[in-house]
């Protein structure tokens, strides 16, 4: 069996990676395609080395587009690839452009898609990436869900065949590199940070990143927490808030503003802080799975059991300090994302559709 994997962002990588290894357990022979859709040492490079995930078999080399053009010339190369590999499935990860393009051409090629992360809905569809899943999802022969919600609305789309309750694979990624971080990550030394006495936070979605009075209100309201944020700045963020003139915030003692950090790093960090504050999926999740209080600067999450269970809030860059202050998860935090074991799940099954 040969199946095609088509990453393109961060979080893929640090999906893919535990994913990858658990198929050439399985006996799996996998080809990865690379879209470039981030592309520089700290977004892609980084993750390919620390967590031994195998170098791409191809790299398309394409980013910096708008959302059309990108899925567009993505979508000509692959199918370029797609035809001289001939796998017998293709595998995607979460919500990206990368997943939409992959997802558009397997069908084109008729070639079986395997979706890892299925299921999640927002139902914003003013987020680019809901757009992307929803796509997805209804042109997937296999729905890999992280949970029992995911199972939940794909049923209510129709969609019941070929879905797998697996749990969620960043589970298994913590668990595989929880100890590793811990015996190799330098962060905290290298930036004095003292267990409990920072938050951290992270913020490139474009409802809050593309509107200079949004921006500025969560920057503004970082500089008023309690103790220091630190905020490892995505190159779209930091890119916006070079061209919206609010550089000025990052330059305060409240706000330790550091380039993209490794995953070890990030797990560190997550592990450390005193809360979360982001607008990420996954770090929501990581943030939960972790024992950390979390913040999420958005109107909806697809990650809405950490919310239901008390350990994540929706909140607004005003309400951000009181929410924080009044904000105490309860004692107990239920498995929500399985046991670790979703990247196994997900090989037997792929192995066992010849
Ligand atoms: N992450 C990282 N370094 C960073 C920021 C995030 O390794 O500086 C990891 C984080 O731990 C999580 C993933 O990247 O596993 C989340 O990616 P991101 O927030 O970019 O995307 P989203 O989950 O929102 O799609």
């Amino acid at each position: 069996m040969k199946i095609a994997t088509i990453l393109g962002a961060r979080p893929q990588f640090i999906k893919a990676s535990v994913v990858s290894s658990a198929l050439k357990s399985a006996g799996i022979y996998e080809k990865i395609i690379h879209t470039g859709q981030h592309f520089d040492s700290l977004m892609s490079d980084i993750f390919f080395q620390d967590l031994g995930l195998p170098e791409p078999d191809y790299h398309l080399n394409i980013h910096s587009l708008n959302h059309g053009a990108m899925t567009g010339r993505m979508m000509e190369k692959l199918e370029e690839f797609l035809l001289q590999v001939k796998p017998d499935w293709i595998c995607v990860y979460g919500d990206t452009n990368s997943t939409l393009a992959g997802a558009l051409v397997a069908a084109k090629l008729c070639i079986p898609l395997a979706h890892i992360e299925a299921g999640l809905r927002s139902f914003n569809r003013q987020m680019p990436e809901e757009v992307n899943r929803v796509v997805t999802d209804h042109l997937s022969q296999l729905l890999f869900a992280p949970t029992p919600l995911a199972v939940e609305c794909l049923q209510k789309e129709g969609i019941v065949e070929g879905v797998h309750l697996v749990g969620d694979v960043m589970m298994d990624s913590i668990l595989t590199y929880q100890a590793k971080a811990k015996q190799t990550s330098e962060i905290l030394v290298k930036y004095q940070l003292q267990p409990n006495k920072f938050y951290l936070a992270t913020i490139h979605r474009p409802s809050n990143t593309d509107d200079s009075h949004r921006l500025s209100s969560i920057l503004d309201n970082l500089t008023k927490l309690d103790f220091s944020v630190v905020f490892p700045i995505h190159p779209r963020t930091q890119a916006k808030i070079e061209k919206m003139g609010l550089s000025h915030y990052l330059n305060t003692n409240s706000i330790l503003a550091i380039p993209p950090v490794s995953y070890l790093d990030m797990l560190m960090l997550e592990s450390a802080c005193k809360a979360v504050i982001t607008d990420s999926g996954g770090i929501q999740k990581e943030a939960y799975i972790l024992g950390r209080p979390c913040l999420t600067l958005r109107n909806e999450t697809e990650w809405k059991e950490t919310v239901e269970v008390g350990w994540n809030q929706l909140v607004q860059p005003e309400t951000l300090c009181q929410a924080i202050a009044n904000f105490t998860p309860p004692s107990e935090a239920p498995t929500l994302y399985g046991e670790g074991k979703a990247s196994a799940k997900i090989a037997e099954i792929i192995g066992s559709c010849t």
